[in-house]
């Protein structure tokens, strides 16, 4: 069986954290969610302190806080608070653009929201400059009458994805005041097809990374007895979509990123013993590239995303080296752990 290459993914991902391939251009505005792919992966090969200097852990820190949309006064913005996924309409780098006002086309975002809020707490960040009541207005804003959450105000796009993330804002902030806890359970069960696993919206079709969104906001909130309409069906979905690895979906070839997706979700639904772990083991080391990282599939190039989903699949598995992860949130454990000691703390 191949080797794990530690010693390459470390070089991989401190590479990618300092300047991404020009390939990555178009996905500028997701930059705090790359960001994360780098530092989540640093933290599960437990080289993050080692290989960061002090003062790029404090510019970055800055660098976050700078993507802040926070409450104005007269809380007219409060449809738009919450982290933005990159400077790259240039105002974050102005020192006299003020954190409150939005601008078209440059609004907060919530899935940059539950990435910077992960990327501060791997940084070591308190988060005591988060405007939590900024974030929590604009989750209520941003859940519709049937539960769906939309990413940003007005957004068509109100699918699975966005409430998880509302969920793990919540959670990270330890604060559902912005979450309908019903509603979103009501949502969550009409997102589960005949197959009884999640699709990315209601009435499309099954898919494993829609599963890990609809267990895992069920698993935050604390309603999968409520939530689950059939788990050992789920379970049974998620068990078939194993080959080597696992695939998205049926009749799909099996893909290093769908085997955390559909792992984790086994995961959480205490269900992970019954992966064939050595055939996905097995597949995710021949997902390793020469140049560290790993490729969707065995030969193909590596990318941010698949390299830290294959840590994070191997760290499902306990693989030696590899961090623990806290699978609902999908970061490491000790980055939140600290979090939650101070929340007991005070
Ligand atoms: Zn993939």
């Amino acid at each position: 069986m191949k080797e794990f290459e530690r010693e390459k993914h470390i070089r991989y991902f401190v590479a990618n954290l300092r300047m991404l391939p020009t390939a990555y251009t178009e996905t500028e505005t997701n930059r705090m969610t790359l960001a994360f792919f780098c530092l989540s992966s640093l933290e599960l090969l437990g080289a993050l302190e080692k290989e960061i200097s002090e003062q790029d852990r404090l510019d970055w820190i800055e660098w976050i806080y700078a993507q802040q949309i926070r409450l104005d006064s007269k809380g007219l913005n409060r449809e738009h608070c919450g982290f933005r996924g990159s400077s790259y309409s240039g105002r974050a780098f102005d020192p006299n653009a003020s954190e409150t006002e939005y601008i078209p086309y440059d609004s907060a975002h919530i899935a940059s929201t539950y990435t910077a809020l992960l990327n501060l707490l791997l940084l070591g960040d308190d988060l005591s400059r988060v405007d939590r009541d900024g974030i929590v207005g604009t989750i209520q804003c941003l859940q519709q009458k049937d539960g769906s959450i939309a990413p940003t105000k007005d957004s068509l796009e109100k699918d699975a994805r966005f409430l998880y993330c509302a969920c793990a804002v919540s959670y990270i902030l330890d604060d559902w005041r912005g979450l309908d806890i019903d509603l979103s359970v009501e949502y969550a069960k009409r997102l589960q097809t005949y197959e009884h696993t999640f699709a990315q919206s209601p009435n499309n079709e099954a898919h494993g990374g829609s599963t890990f969104c609809g267990v895992g906001a069920l698993t935050l909130m604390g309603k999968q007895t409520e939530g689950l309409i059939n788990k050992e069906k789920l379970i049974k979905w998620c068990l078939n979509q194993q080959t080597t690895g696992f695939a998205g979906r049926p009749n799909k070839d099996a893909d290093a990123c769908y085997c955390f997706w559909i792992g984790a979700a086994l995961k959480m639904v205490d269900a992970y013993q019954l992966v064939n772990q050595e055939n996905c083991r097995g597949f995710l080391l021949d997902c390793q590239t020469k140049i560290g990282g790993f490729g969707k599939t065995p030969g193909s190039y590596p990318d941010v995303m698949h390299s830290y989903m294959g840590l994070a699949a191997l760290s499902l598995m306990e693989y030696p080296g590899i961090g623990e992860l806290e699978v609902a949130i999908n970061t490491p454990k000790r980055s939140i752990e600290k979090q939650k000691k101070e929340r007991r703390a005070e």
